[in-house]
Formats: structure tokens, sequence, C-alpha cells
């Protein structure tokens, strides 16, 4: 008997460096599979806290949503360890040679490739803009999908730095993941997981907000529609 399918997380703690600046993270592991294979996306910090999610499993992939150093920093370890390739969007190679100038990822991921791991599976949705190679994974058997940085419980991810696009991201989130039912469970790459309905309402409460406070300006001051 190979078990359900299941999704297990880990919390791992570690460091996010980029444009000159270090900050302490914990990271979300995300592990789909059954009691015999599975699939790891994402692979932050320590190699000990995904091979405890692990276990005895045999490892399909390790599939990365983007590559910010705190997704991707032990995917080569990783890799040795459970002989398994390495998924990454092309893309981020800007962001991947930051932190792996020795070492490739083994495979390309592209908008609509369909991934299998127990039975079971995930379709890749280039969502560009918290990174130019970001991904999100679709599992519609499990109603759920994992964003990585793209969306989080509360809002969009963080833009304000090299290789990010705030716009770009909004119009992502707008086309591959808005498209999804309301129902279908957020897990995110960072914090507690949310649903695309309830991420849906805030994004149209932020922007009726953003709206009213343009409609407050001063007499004569110019609008922008
Ligand atoms: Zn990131």
């Amino acid at each position: 008997m190979s078990g359900q399918v299941r999704v297990d997380r880990a919390v791992t703690s570690g460091t996010f460096s980029l444009d000159g600046e270090t900050f302490e993270v914990e990271n979300n592991i995300w592990v789909v599979g059954d009691d015999v294979e599975c699939m790891v996306i994402d692979a932050p910090h320590s190699v000990d806290d995904i091979v405890a999610v692990v276990g005895t499993r045999r490892v399909r992939a390790i599939v990365c949503t983007h590559a910010h150093d705190d997704h991707v920093r032990v995917a080569p370890e990783l890799r040795e360890l459970v002989v398994a390739p390495i998924l990454l969007h092309p893309d981020d190679r800007p962001l991947w040679t930051m932190t792996h100038l020795d070492h490739r990822w083994d495979v390309d991921l592209s908008d609509g490739q369909v991934l299998e791991v127990a039975g079971t599976t995930l379709r890749v949705l280039h969502t560009p803009g918290h990174a130019p190679g970001a991904v999100c994974l679709y599992a519609p058997d499990l109603g759920c999908v994992f964003t990585g940085d793209t969306l989080f419980h509360g809002g969009p991810g963080a833009t304000g730095r090299s290789f990010s696009d705030l716009h770009t991201l909004e119009a992502s989130i707008r086309a591959s993941l808005f498209a999804l039912p309301d129902d279908t469970v957020v897990h995110t790459g960072h914090g507690e997981d949310t649903t695309i309905g309830a991420e849906r309402a805030q994004l149209a409460a932020a922007a009726v907000t953003a709206l009213l406070s343009k409609t407050k300006r001063a007499p004569g001051e110019e609008m922008v529609p």
C-alpha cells in the first residue's frame, strides 16, 4: 500500500540576502506525496529539516518556486543526498547564480507543464513579479496551490528588491491564481495558509481603499485614472 497522497509541512529558519542586506527568515518546506514517493517544494536552509519530512520516501523532484537564496540554498546538497533532479524556471537564472555559481539546476520549468507524483498532478503556473522565474504549483486533486513568495496570507509578495516588479506580480496573481476556485487552499513560502477567495477579497478591498484615497486629493491636483 502506498497510502493516501498528502501534503506535509515543516518550518525552517535561516537568512535571506539580496541587494547587500541580510534578514532572518522562517521558510516553509512543502512535501507532496504518499508513503512511497514524494516531491519537495523549495530547499531552504537545512537539508536535515527537509529529510525529516521526507523520511525514507523516494524523492521524485526538488521543485524551486523561485531562486531567492532562502528557497534554493540547500538544493544541490539535497540533490546529492536523495538523487533527484532540481526543477527551476530558467528566468530565475540571474538569482540562482548569485547563490550557486558551481551548480546548475537540472530541468527547466515552463508555464502549463504538469508534474506527477504519487498518482496526483501539479500544474506549473509561471507567475513572474516577485522574481522573474517565480512559479506556483496547482494541485487540483488536492484543492491547493503552492505559491512560494508570489501570494501570502494577507497579500502579494514583496517587490522592493532587484528583479521584482509590483505590476507584473499583480498581473500574474490576477491571471493565474485568481483563475483558481475560491476554496483553493494557498500554501505559502513563508507563514500561514490562506485561500484564493480570501486573498481575492483582500486585494479588492485594498484597491477600493487606494481609489478612495485618490479621490481625497486637493482640488486641482492631477488625477491619473
Ligand atoms: Zn523570495
